[in-house]
């Protein structure tokens, strides 16, 4: 898969780059991740790519010509999907994340300022937010959804580390986990973990997913029963 992210701050993403999962999972050629400085693609002298709002106001708005000749600058951008950043968007969740994860390539275009001029909608696929507050900029955003993507693309995890257990995955919240000791400050570790038997170890998590998630999120257990 490859994800290209379009900012006007590249040095943010260097250390999130060069970092765990994401890191590795570009060693091993899992993903490819090009970050492109959009500022590049401004015409005039100055490289401003914003301008003040017709009609008057505060802040200033990412012009759109910017935006579109950077897309225009992308080895298949016709065919990539190309999400803005938006706290106008829907949700991010993690179904959003399994459908992006079987993308070939996806753009990422982050805002900053009072967003973008209206026109940039006419070259992006879709809007995406990763929640109801406002941001300064869409590089925590885009980084949000690098990670979330990038851990389920089939090769980016180790061995030792899996996502169908995690949270959300499979409409649940993840089990309770342990680790030594087994006892601390008189709170133990769970018999049946230590019982070596597989079968009644699994059939415990599977009751204790089902039963944290109804008591922290009853509206997943409600989602996925109406999906039954
Ligand atoms: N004036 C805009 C509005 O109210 O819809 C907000 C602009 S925000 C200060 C600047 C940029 O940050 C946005 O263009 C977007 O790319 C990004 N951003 C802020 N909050 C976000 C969120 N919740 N999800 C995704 N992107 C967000």
């Amino acid at each position: 898969m490859k994800i290209t992210v379009l900012t006007l701050f590249p040095e943010i993403f260097a250390n999130f780059l060069q970092t765990s999962i994401i890191k590795r999972a570009q060693n091993a050629g899992v993903v490819t991740i090009e970050v492109i400085d959009f500022r590049e693609y401004a015409t005039n002298k100055h490289k401003q790519v914003d301008d003040s709002a017709y009609g008057g106001g505060p802040g200033m708005v990412i012009s759109v010509e910017p935006i579109h000749r950077a897309l225009l600058s992308i080895d298949g951008f016709e065919s990539a999907n190309k999400v803005l950043l938006s706290p106008q968007g829907e949700t991010f969740d993690q179904a959003t994340a399994i459908k992006m994860a079987s993308y070939e390539h996806l753009i990422l275009i982050a805002g900053h300022y009072e967003g973008f001029d209206e026109r940039v909608y006419a070259f992006v696929d879709s809007e995406l937010s990763i929640g109801d507050y406002v941001l300064t900029g869409g590089e925590l955003p885009a980084m949000v959804v690098i990670d979330a993507v990038t851990r389920l693309i089939p090769g980016a995890l180790g061995k030792v580390e899996s996502f169908e257990q995690d949270s959300f995955y499979n409409g649940l919240l993840d089990f309770p986990q342990y680790t030594r000791p087994y006892e601390y400050l008189g709170m133990k570790v769970p018999d049946v973990l230590l019982s070596g038997n597989h079968q009644e170890i699994e059939k415990w998590r599977q009751e204790e997913a089902r039963k944290r998630t109804k008591n922290k999120r009853p509206d997943l257990l409600k989602k996925r029963q109406q999906n039954d």
